[in-house]
């Protein structure tokens, strides 16, 4: 996997103080789309153990006290992403604890395959859909376009089939 850009203090996406990686690689090429340069799986620099490492040291640094990591991109659900996401959300549930996970995707939640659900399980929060620029409001927290849903994954856990939107509800 390859990664566009990492931001070790973030209060722009997600709740919070956070540390936010955006991959590489997204299929979905939604117009309007404000980040084309992500699309290439091979932009960027590649996401090693080095960078996976500072991930986690950031996350647990006690000078500067994140809530959490927000993945985007990119698509961080892109099939070649997930495995090396999947192992980063891993570290951050057994390393980091009390840390939340934020991730955005072109997907939706109710489509997702046998390894992005995999994935999805050690999430907090999950905004899916593509961006529609027909539906695009500037004043929408933490998504694009009105189409786009902000998932509480605990929330829905713990009501079966219900899904929570943190901004409406
Ligand atoms: S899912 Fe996001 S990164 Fe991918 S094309 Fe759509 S807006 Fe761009």
């Amino acid at each position: 996997m390859h990664y566009h850009q990492y931001y070790p203090v973030d209060v722009i996406n997600g709740p919070g103080t956070r540390a936010t990686l955006f991959v590489s690689g997204c299929e979905h090429q939604c117009p309007g789309c404000y980040n084309q340069s992500t699309w290439r799986l091979d932009g960027g620099k590649p996401f090693d153990e080095a960078m996976s490492d500072r991930v986690i040291a950031d996350l647990n640094d006690t000078r500067i006290k994140r809530r959490g990591l927000s993945l985007s991109g990119g698509d961080p659900l892109h099939p070649a992403n997930v495995p090396q996401v999947l192992a980063l959300v891993r570290r951050v549930r057994a390393e980091c604890p009390g840390k939340d996970i934020w991730c955005w995707t072109g997907y939706l939640l109710g489509e997702l395959s046998p390894a992005q659900r995999e994935l999805v399980a050690l999430l907090d929060v999950l905004v899916d859909g593509k961006f529609e620029k027909g539906l695009a409001d500037p004043g929408l927290l933490w998504r694009g376009s009105s189409n786009q849903v902000i998932h509480d994954l605990n929330a829905w856990r713990e009501g079966g089939e219900r899904i929570t939107c943190l901004v409406c509800s």
